[in-house]
């Protein structure tokens, strides 16, 4: 196993399996559960958006949480741009539009929002356990996809 200088349990936790979360944590500035399910929407979307050109998407996030760096950094490590807007109005929705005119948003489940939620409430060990589920789950359980919808 791979060790670390950093110190938290959350990052040493999750540096041995998983470069894209030890880079996000390193950006963000802390391992959490909102940047958690941002990359989880920055995966959903690019499934739905490949094989779009990568130059040619923007990206808008209505809310201002966490959530846009891990949106950020996997959209990044994806070689797509990063340039994501945010327009805080209380939606957590990822909004992609292709310059091809293709439109899709993203929206964290209200599951998603309660485990995130709840995540505060844990012990330590229940914090791991909980950041593990945010990164496994099923992403139908975590999100909900409407195409064709940028409002
Ligand atoms: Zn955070």
């Amino acid at each position: 196993m791979r060790t670390t200088a950093r110190t938290t349990t959350h990052f040493r936790f999750f540096v041995a399996d998983n470069e894209l979360y030890r880079k996000l944590a390193e950006r963000h500035g802390h391992y959490c559960p909102m940047s958690t399910l941002g990359v989880r929407l920055g995966e959903a979307a690019l499934r739905q958006l490949v094989p779009l050109s990568p130059v040619d998407l923007a990206l808008c996030y209505l809310a201002q949480t966490c959530a846009a760096d891990g949106i950020r950094i996997l959209f990044e490590s994806s070689g797509f741009n990063n340039d994501l807007r945010i327009e805080p109005s209380g939606q957590h929705r990822l909004c992609c539009r292709s310059a091809a005119g293709k439109e899709l948003s993203l929206q964290l489940s209200a599951e998603a929002m309660l485990l995130a939620a709840g995540y505060r409430e844990l012990d330590e060990a229940g914090k791991l356990q909980r950041l593990e589920l945010l990164r496994t789950a099923s992403a139908e359980r975590l999100i909900t996809l409407h195409e064709g919808s940028f409002d």
